[in-house]
């Protein structure tokens, strides 16, 4: 009857959140094999890597007899920032309190202008402005409106599509204050606005909408507002409390009245207030990795104010502000609530929604961003860590046949990592195939890349996507026989995925060299045009191969093929090593004396 799992009696054992049965079981002293045993005779069938509900956790503590404590990862965050006596929700005087602008998402159907309205907000407001400058687009920025007399300000993420909100609600990252839900008047209520409306309805934010492209002839604002009560958005005119605005995006019209309508929006309904001294914290909006300047940050200030010289930790990335600048590019000295800024001088790149916080040193900084990577290097290995064998048998048991794809995501930027995930779940997985992505992150591919890869049980697959790993890198994954593939196109990287998760990829071919010559002489002739007279120096030359050029190192001509091969007056097939021969390239008409010629067979590569 006892399967050998340990009875405690009370004892409190603090679990994260989405922890595993090999966790539990590591807190607890016992085998991970007794505790999937466990679970099956409470008649629920759990691996012990797969990670489990809050309520899987709790069931198995209370029938062990042992007081389970699931800790969310803001938890966990806070009390490692607590070692540091850093509260995130201390309390304000209310006397340190200043209002600060509201800060808002444009969602919407695809389609429906939200581009276009984020940068007809933009643009009128650059013409108020004396600067004048290209906005650049850093994830965010901010306007100026007068309202009832008085200048404020208005910052807006400037990310349409709901991808980049439901990320930040992901991390417990609370960003937006107001949703702008963007709907055009010539098609109405479609598939992604209801979508948008849930996504501000769950987050508890107030909407506004913007009933857009009034310029067209075909636009009927008023259903819209009529198709929207029936999901609980009433406009103000109707008696309900949602302020709808006529706007027409593309030639610029009602802007200001939608930009007044969110500081209505925020006055009745939110307390938008923040403390502007202190030091600065807020959160990563976005961030990628610049040859010149390393990786730069647009991170959004929500306390305090953040000034040059302050040192910052977001997410598992730290280091000192080297600069700030704001989306004109322009240096600023400090930024306070509800400003988004360009930030310099982080040593690695934070994911969006990662929050952020300046302390008072170097050494706190980089303390608090070598633990929270420690334990996301613990979270990633439990993940991916082998099996034991009474594991991996109930997991057959349970899975019957099934086989998984395991991927390591890596990008230029946090947003592609994050748009690549989301599309890969919404993928159409096949009964018998499990896609997990082990970890993900941003930047080139790395040695800890590969070797998280090769250390797991099964094989798994890097995905850079605009990034590329190093000669270095790539020999240890040859190494390691670990797979990278690189693409830029997402739906590339998507259409693949989908194929090796059907079983279905395409064969794959590989260049193999089969030698080079070097050109020596050139002659024109009227019958055949370029004849290039010239010896083998590796391997050999074969008819019909396919060829590139080069021409001091460089390539300069791609994709060509040996059209014709001689020894001196008689067509050969092959030509080798250390033999003079003549020949034509039929893609390439421009040969001189001096230019290389590698030949190269495209070969099938067994998987
Ligand atoms: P998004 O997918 O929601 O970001 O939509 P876009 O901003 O890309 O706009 C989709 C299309 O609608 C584009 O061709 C825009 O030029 C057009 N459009 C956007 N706003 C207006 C508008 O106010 N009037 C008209 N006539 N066309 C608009």
């Amino acid at each position: 009857m006892s399967s050998g799992a340990p009875r405690g009696s009370g004892q409190v054992v603090r679990l994260s959140r989405g922890a595993s049965l090999s966790d539990f079981a590591d807190r607890i002293d016992a085998n991970p094999g007794s505790l999937v045993q466990e679970m099956f005779n409470l008649g629920e069938m759990v691996t012990a890597t797969q990670s489990c509900s809050d309520d899987t956790l709790l069931l198995l503590g209370e029938h062990l007899g042992f007081d389970v404590q699931i800790v969310s990862p803001e938890d966990e965050d806070r009390e490692l920032l607590a070692q540091f006596n850093i509260d995130l929700d201390a309390e304000v005087a209310k006397d340190r309190l200043v209002s600060r602008p509201p800060v808002v998402t444009v969602m919407g159907h695809v389609d429906h202008g939200k581009t276009k309205l984020l940068d007809a907000i933009r643009k009128a407001n650059v013409v108020e402005g004396e600067s004048g400058g290209i906005t650049q687009h850093i994830g965010a920025y901010q306007v100026h409106v007068e309202h009832e007399g008085i200048e404020r300000a208005v910052t807006l993420l400037d990310t349409p599509g709901h991808e980049a909100f439901t990320a930040m609600r992901a991390r417990g990252a609370k960003v937006t204050d107001i949703v702008i839900l963007v709907v055009a008047a010539d098609d109405g209520v479609m598939p992604q606005t209801i979508e948008a409306l849930n996504h501000a309805k769950a987050a508890d934010v107030p909407i506004v909408v913007a009933v857009n492209k009034i310029d067209k002839p075909e636009a009927n604002p008023d259903k819209v507002r009529q198709q929207l009560t029936e999901y609980g958005l009433v406009a103000e005119e109707y008696g309900g409390e949602t302020m709808f605005v006529n706007v027409a995006a593309k030639p610029g019209i009602g802007i200001d009245e939608l930009l007044e309508a969110v500081l209505l929006t925020a006055d009745a309904s939110l307390d938008l207030t923040a403390p502007i001294d202190g030091p600065a914290q807020g959160v990563a909006i976005e961030a990628h990795l610049d040859k010149g300047r390393g990786a730069v940050a647009t991170v959004l200030v929500q306390k305090g104010t953040l000034r040059a010289g302050d040192s910052i930790v977001a997410g598992g990335a730290h280091g000192r502000v080297r600069a700030l600048f704001d989306e004109n590019g322009t240096p600023v000295v400090e930024a306070g609530p509800a400003r988004p800024v360009l930030v310099l001088g982080l040593t690695a790149v934070p994911g969006a929604g990662d929050t952020f916080l300046a302390a008072e040193d170097d050494r706190t900084v980089r303390q608090i961003a070598e633990q929270r990577q420690a334990r996301r290097r613990a979270a990633s290995f439990a993940n991916s860590r082998g099996r034991a064998t009474l594991e991996t048998l109930m997991e057959q048991l349970k899975e019957g046949e099934k086989t998984s794809l395991n991927l390591v995501l890596k990008g230029d930027v946090s947003g592609s990592v994050e748009a690549l995930e989301d599309a890969l779940f919404k993928l159409d997985i096949p009964e018998e195939v499990q896609l997990r992505i082990i970890h993900r992150g941003v930047g080139a591919i790395t040695e800890s890349d590969v070797m998280l890869a090769s250390a797991s049980s099964e094989a798994v697959t890097i995905i850079g996507f605009n990034v590329r790993a190093s000669n270095k890198v790539r020999e240890t994954a040859d190494r390691e026989g670990v797979e990278i593939r690189y693409y830029t196109v997402i739906y590339q990287a998507i259409e693949e995925i989908d194929a090796a998760l059907k079983g279905l990829l395409k064969p794959e071919y590989e260049e193999v060299d089969l030698g080079s010559a070097e050109v020596r002489e050139v002659f024109r002739s009227s019958k055949v045009g370029m004849i290039a007279g010239c010896i083998v120096r590796s391997g050999l030359l074969r008819r019909n191969a396919k060829a590139r050029v080069l021409r001091d190192g460089a390539v300069v001509a791609e994709n060509v093929t040996i059209s014709s091969l001689k020894r001196f007056k008689d067509d050969a097939t092959e030509v080798r090593e250390g033999f003079e021969c003549g020949l034509t390239l039929a893609g390439y008409g421009n040969l001189q004396i001096g230019d290389s010629i590698e030949t190269f067979e495209m070969r099938e590569k067994p998987r």
